[in-house]
């Protein structure tokens, strides 16, 4: 008996959205389940006062992939927001990312010269060493006063662990510049989709059967039956009902509050960098798209431990959780019909465009 469906999609989350559109304009058919109560997993928006509130953290898609870049703006146009977080340290603020804005507002120096000589008596003997941690490869980077106005309270907050105990990449993708530059990002395209990142979701999905409220491991021999493939888009350790320990996240918790004044922050992004301030960003959703709404919302960013009650976000790509994962992936290769994908599954911090261009690479392998 053939099944009713060629694909069974678990997760409406960019990379299950995506997979589902490349497969169903094939022809093929594909159900997708989601257990949230609305589709787009993390970059999904609610429409609040005619904002579009980014409900689990602000995402700005930024690529030097002109492929991924057409492939979204095919579906949705995208505006031109750059981003250019500020700082706020002990109440001043500064900008980001590391730059000659930064650098006078911190030093009072102006010439890239002066900025070269300073970082240079700044990083003292790190510049010279091979760094072994994040601390080590932030004093090297940026020198101390960097490192401790806007880095170490950050970053320890953000991970609920010392610095001294991370690894050195988490601080790899934060550009530092000799120029007046603040946008936060060096890729060539960045935006954000005009009426949401919903909207975006909605369209690759247009056509496409989705159950919303439906936990596929809660019933998985049921879903099963129904379709060719899997492809699995949540937590690979949960797939495997933990049988080989769980593997570690940092978690979030998002307070959103709406106010009856038209700007409160005056810019997207803004990161509290000390320690003593809980939150580690106050987003305002409403600079994302240059909004002239009477009202505004904004969202205050808390890092949480990461229990079964919280949401997974960022994955602790530590020697015991990266061990752990392979152990994992070996399981997953012995699963003929299950295709692994995205953030959860594959236990990386991908941003959109890696997920978009792993989600069309999976679709075209299977498509032949
Ligand atoms: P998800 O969005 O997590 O989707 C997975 C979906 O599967 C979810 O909807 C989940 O409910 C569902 N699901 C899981 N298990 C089951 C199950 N058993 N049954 C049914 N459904 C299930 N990237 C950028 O490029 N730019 C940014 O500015 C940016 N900002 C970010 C900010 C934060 C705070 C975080 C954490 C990430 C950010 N990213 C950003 C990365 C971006 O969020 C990811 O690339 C993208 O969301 C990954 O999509 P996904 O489909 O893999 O995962
Ligand atoms: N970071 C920091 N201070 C800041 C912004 C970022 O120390 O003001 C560090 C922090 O360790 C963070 C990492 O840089 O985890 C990456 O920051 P980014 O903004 O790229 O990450 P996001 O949390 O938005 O994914």
């Amino acid at each position: 008996m053939p099944k009713p469906y060629h694909y069974l999609i678990v997760g409406s989350g960019l990379f299950g959205s995506v997979f589902a559109q490349q497969i169903h304009a094939a022809g093929k058919s594909c159900l997708v389940l989601e257990k949230r109560n609305h589709i787009g997993g993390n970059i999904y928006t609610e429409n609040i006062a005619d904002i579009q509130v980014h409900k689990y953290g602000a995402h700005i898609i930024h690529t030097n992939n002109e492929e991924i870049w057409n492939y979204v703006n095919s579906f949705v146009p995208f505006n031109r927001y750059t981003n250019s977080p500020l700082a706020c340290y002990k109440g001043s603020f500064y900008n980001l990312p590391f730059n000659m804005n930064t650098f006078k507002q911190l030093w009072g120096i102006t010439s890239p010269q002066e900025a070269k000589v300073k970082l240079e008596e700044q990083r003292g003997t790190y510049a010279h060493i091979e760094p072994r941690n994040l601390e080590e490869q932030a004093l090297k980077l940026c020198g101390k006063d960097i490192y401790y106005s806007f880095i170490k309270g950050y970053t320890e907050k953000q991970w609920g662990r010392e610095a001294v105990k991370l690894p050195a990449f988490i601080i790899k993708r934060i550009p530092f510049r000799f120029i007046y530059d603040n946008n936060y990002f060096n890729d060539q395209y960045q935006g954000i989709p005009i009426g949401g990142f919903t909207l975006l979701v909605e369209r690759l999905l247009e056509g496409i059967e989705v159950k919303l409220n439906t936990d596929y491991l809660q019933d998985r021999n049921k879903w099963n039956k129904i379709a060719d493939k899997i492809v699995f888009t949540g937590c690979i350790d949960h797939f495997f009902d933990f049988s080989l320990g769980r593997l570690e996240y940092r978690s979030l918790r998002f307070e959103h509050e709406q106010l009856k004044i038209d700007n409160y922050q005056g810019n997207a992004v803004i990161n509290y960098t000390e320690r003593e301030v809980s939150y580690t960003r106050i987003i305002e959703h409403k600079h994302f798209e240059f909004g002239e709404q009477p009202t505004t919302v904004i969202t205050r960013e808390y890092p949480v431990d990461y229990l079964p009650s919280n949401d997974p976000y960022y994955p602790v790509n530590d020697e015991n959780n990266t061990k752990l994962l392979q152990q994992y992936q070996k399981l997953a290769a012995k699963q003929p019909n299950v295709l692994f994908g995205g953030r959860l599954a594959k236990y990386a911090y991908l941003d959109m465009d890696d997920t978009i261009e792993q989600a069309l690479a999976l679709a075209r392998q299977e498509l032949g």
